[in-house]
């Protein structure tokens, strides 16, 4: 079990007395019982390092791993369910729709560990998943990868694929302190295309789609990386990264006589639409041809106003220099004598839990009656996935046009 201890209340092993400045916050360790340090280091953990190190010595997974006091149980609670039901949905697919995987998702909860705005958020996250159930078959040229399990022998689909990758080059000692590193993260999906070449999929939901990112996204950068180093050499193409809006869809007005509105100011789509004319007509008049042809302009190949799916590729010069970047910036994260200076800027009033002991470690007050009273080391996950109910059916089905893909024989996978 991980323990975390702070400097001056600690034996560590062999630690040497340090000098402390005025702006040095008590950095948080963890030690594993043995006396080592295993440091395992997410993306999101170096964006943070970079954003702030005193923010990130209170927040980190790495250190203090703190979060204000009655948080939310569960302040990503609708993503992690969306991830579920495409981890269902593109792997074994069990409910065979993946709003019925949100549902089971929600039901696996008990009521005290629900977030306050659960129901909307279930609402928000049918809608989505329902429109990504029509969005998909149309886009449904890459397939979900299925290697044999090792123990097994079985296929398993690559969904949800969690991985450690050891940074040899840092483990060693650091003032006294025996240290291993890890990079850690999962990916959402492995995908492989008709020239059986891989592309790591990350799922992200958001309040609107931005594209203009992807080119310095550091999570894009990072998992090419690491798919770089799980896979064989040039086998991974690049990355799949599907952006859905956390948006619902304007619901199609019915005219006084009887007619669908074609109104082009309505937020809906070439299948919301054409799925609004059959429940109706049972199939799609004539007169409606020309406003279906009109949205089916509005989108492409990539997506549409609420699902984009764009193709990111790096190439071999840009995956080096992400090594290099990690290993600089990895080799500070876990130097227990960094100097952990703050980065105040505008954006600390809207972004920064810290702000108060922040502000408080600045003027002299005492910032650490502010940490403790007004903070608590982050809360466990709900074991909300061992109380899901699975539907009674045998895995037999999955939705991708070619069955169980199994290129486990290639060539140095
Ligand atoms: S308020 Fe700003 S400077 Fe202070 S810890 Fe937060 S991010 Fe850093």
């Amino acid at each position: 079990m991980t323990t975390f201890l702070d400097i001056p209340d600690q034996q560590a092993p062999q630690a040497e007395p340090r000098v402390r400045t005025a702006y040095d916050p008590l950095p948080f360790i963890r030690w594993e019982p043995n006396g080592k340090r295993i440091v395992r280091v997410h993306t999101s953990d170096r964006i943070l390092y970079r954003r702030c190190r005193r923010r990130w010595n209170w927040g980190s997974p790495t250190r203090g791993f703190l979060e204000a006091a009655g948080s939310p149980p569960a302040p990503l609670w609708l993503g992690t369910g969306f991830h579920f039901s495409l981890e269902d949905f593109h792997g074994w697919n069990l409910w065979g729709d993946p709003v019925a995987a949100l549902d089971a998702y929600a039901q696996s909860f008990k009521p005290d560990e629900l977030p306050e705005d659960w129901v909307e958020n279930v609402e928000l996250g049918r809608s989505m998943l329902h429109y990504y159930s029509l969005w998909y078959p149309r886009r449904s040229e890459f397939d979900t990868l299925w290697l044999n399990d090792p123990v097994t022998g079985q296929p398993v689909p690559q969904v949800e694929v969690e991985f450690e990758i050891p940074l040899y080059d840092l483990w060693g000692s650091y003032h006294g302190v025996e240290t291993e590193v890890y990079y850690v993260g999962a990916f959402d999906r492995v995908c492989v295309d008709a020239f059986g070449r891989l592309w790591i999929t990350d799922y992200k939901t958001a309040k609107r789609i931005d594209t203009n990112k992807l080119e310095t996204d550091p999570q894009i950068t990072a998992y090419t990386w690491a798919g770089s180093k799980l896979y064989a050499e040039g086998l991974v193409e690049g990355v799949l990264y599907i952006q859905f809006a956390k948006q619902q869809s304007d619901a199609v007005t019915v005219l006084k006589d009887g007619n669908l509105s074609q109104n082009k100011q309505i937020a809906t789509t070439w299948a919301l639409y054409r799925e609004a004319l059959i429940q109706r007509f049972g199939s799609v008049p004539p007169q409606y041809v020309n406003h279906l042809n009109y949205l089916a302009t509005q989108e492409n190949a990539e997506g549409d106003m609420f699902i984009k799916r764009s193709l990111v590729r790096r190439n071999a010069y840009s995956i080096a220099m992400e090594e290099a970047k990690i290993m600089a910036e990895v080799k500070e994260m876990i130097d227990t004598e960094l100097p952990l200076y703050p980065s105040p800027d505008r954006d600390c009033f809207f972004m920064c839990p810290f702000r108060e002991p922040c502000l408080a470690m600045d003027d002299g007050s005492d910032y650490q009656h502010l940490i403790d009273t007004m903070f608590q080391e982050r809360t466990k996950v709900p074991a909300w996935r061992n109380r899901v109910k699975w539907p009674a059916i045998p895995p037999t089905h999955v939705l991708d046009r070619r069955n169980r893909i199994d290129v486990s024989m290639r060539e140095g996978l």
